[in-house]
């Protein structure tokens, strides 16, 4: 076997017994990415030489028989919303394009201190904005199991080089479903922490009450490696819960015995495709054959997810975002012609703004502007909060009868690159079964769990109680243990 098809575990375990070196591993992605990218554009930059450099330096620190951290050696892709410290970070924007983070971002220091190798920034759609990375300023990612159709989104550059091999690990960040459901349509394995289960300094905001890294892989088993390295407190970030991390890579292996499951009857409704809808419910009959037990459960206002969703994420959206203002930092239109009426400094804010911010981006800006505007505040964006609560206690109730919650991730399987892009409507539809993990707070795992008939993948969700991930995790690799969705790889 390649080493690019070997699990990150794997590689891992071999750069310890000294038969490969950091060196080797890193060139083989490297050269992965030289030979397919050019094709599924999962990268917005890889700098070959800073790769191989701190590569060079795990192993001589190795060989020297130093201590070295978790991930010693391994190469990770980054989505490139993480602030990487004199690195570009775009956020796929051009209002980004030369913007260059004066720090990391935790998880980046994270990485740093378990000695793994940030192997390129990848392409995501613009500002998380999306479900399919078409909204990137910077390119189209293309879905390695058939390059006429989206990766999915935000996170559509991790998922793809993943599944594509041309990186083992990768870290994505979930508002909305943005890990779960590139995971799903890529075929790879993604993980929504709890929200204040990973520290989000140095995250670029979206919807700061819903934004949470993660990590996507090849399996549960490296999905747990990579949660390890980047978990717990930060005191950097207030939101960032201060609970003990448990030993996930330790315990993932082990089965979890009288598992209970729920299962999301409202996710098995009108406008499921009929072969995810198979997919999911065999996958369900494997847990079953492991020995769970299955009820229905309904998570009454789960109907109103979307709607909720697409008023708080914009309205927290409109403010993040109104940093962006063409003065700090960021594009400034060099358009310096005054216009009649209006003073200068407007003036170069609107054209910055203008010019720089895609129309999905500015969309969201005027929705969440128009929610919270006054006179429609308590109307939107007041009661949006309240039946985010009740969204909340459903999933309380759901969580006292059953450990886990399934159904699929999304609706459909990957669509075609431009099939949705003039209709937002549907893009957001297709949401549906995950904006209410993050607006309940809780944890979410996509897994792969089959292929339609046209040979694209299917992924299956788990959620769990917040911090629940390392029970999580072990259902997850149980059904891994028993199944081999999770190895079948495209041909790039
Ligand atoms: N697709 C959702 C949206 O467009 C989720 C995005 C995300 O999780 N970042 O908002």
């Amino acid at each position: 076997m390649s080493l690019v098809h070997k699990s990150a575990t794997a590689l891992l375990s071999e750069m310890q017994s000294g038969s490969v070196s950091s060196t080797e591993v890193c060139t083989a992605f490297l050269d992965q990415i030289d030979a397919h990218d050019e094709k599924i554009g999962a990268f917005l930059r890889v700098d070959r030489e800073s790769v191989l450099a701190k590569a060079a330096d795990v192993d001589s620190r190795r060989s020297a028989g130093g201590a070295l951290g978790l991930l010693a050696g391994l190469p990770v892709a980054v989505k490139d919303l993480l602030c990487t410290k004199g690195q570009p970070t775009t956020c796929a924007s051009k209002m980004l394009e030369e913007f260059v983070p004066t720090y990391d971002a935790t998880v980046i220091e994270k990485l740093d201190s378990a000695d793994a190798i940030v192997i390129g920034k990848t392409n995501m759609d613009e500002f998380a904005m999306g479900g399919s990375t078409e909204n990137s300023a910077l390119g189209q990612t293309k879905n390695p199991w058939d390059t006429s159709r989206v990766p999915g989104g935000s996170s559509g550059g991790a998922a793809a080089c993943v599944a594509a091999k041309m990186a083992p690990l990768s870290l994505g960040s979930d508002t909305g479903g943005s890990i779960r459901q590139p995971a799903s349509f890529c075929g790879v394995t993604g993980l929504k922490p709890t929200y204040g289960r990973v520290s989000r300094y140095g995250l670029v905001a979206f919807a700061s009450s819903l934004d949470q890294i993660g990590p996507l892989a090849s399996s549960v088993e490296d999905t747990a490696l990579l949660l390890q390295a980047i978990a717990g407190s930060d005191e950097r970030d207030a939101t960032c819960a201060p609970n003990e991390v448990p030993e996930y890579t330790a315990t993932v292996a082990k089965p979890l015995e009288g598992l209970k499951l729920g299962i999301v009857k409202e996710h098995f409704a009108e406008g499921l495709d009929s072969e995810v809808g198979d997919c999911v419910t065999a996958a369900i009959d494997v847990y079953k054959a492991l020995g769970a037990s299955v009820v229905d459960i309904e998570l009454p206002h789960s109907k109103y997810g979307i709607a909720t969703y697409y008023i708080i994420a914009p309205s927290e959206a409109s403010g993040n975002l109104a940093r962006y203002d063409g003065a700090h930092y960021g594009y400034r239109t060099s358009d310096t012609s005054p216009v009649e009426g209006e003073g200068p400094l407007v003036t170069m804010y609107r054209r910055s703004r203008s010019e720089a911010l895609g129309p999905e981006v500015k969309r969201r800006i005027m929705l969440g502007t128009y929610a919270l505007s006054a006179g429609y505040y308590d109307a939107y964006y007041v009661k949006a909060l309240k039946v985010r609560r009740l969204i909340r206690q459903d999933y309380d109730a759901a969580f006292e009868k059953v450990d886990f919650l399934v159904g699929p991730v999304s609706p459909t399987a990957a669509f075609g690159i431009g099939e949705l892009s003039d209709d937002p409507l549907s893009m957001y539809l297709g949401d549906l079964y995950t904006v209410t993990t993050n607006l309940a707070g809780v944890a979410g795992l996509s897994v792969p769990c089959g292929f339609t008939k046209s040979g694209l993948p299917v992924g299956l969700q788990l959620q769990a109680r917040p911090f629940d991930e390392e029970r999580l995790l072990r259902a997850g690799h149980m059904y891994q243990s028993a199944t081999d969705w999770h190895t079948k790889t495209p041909t790039v």
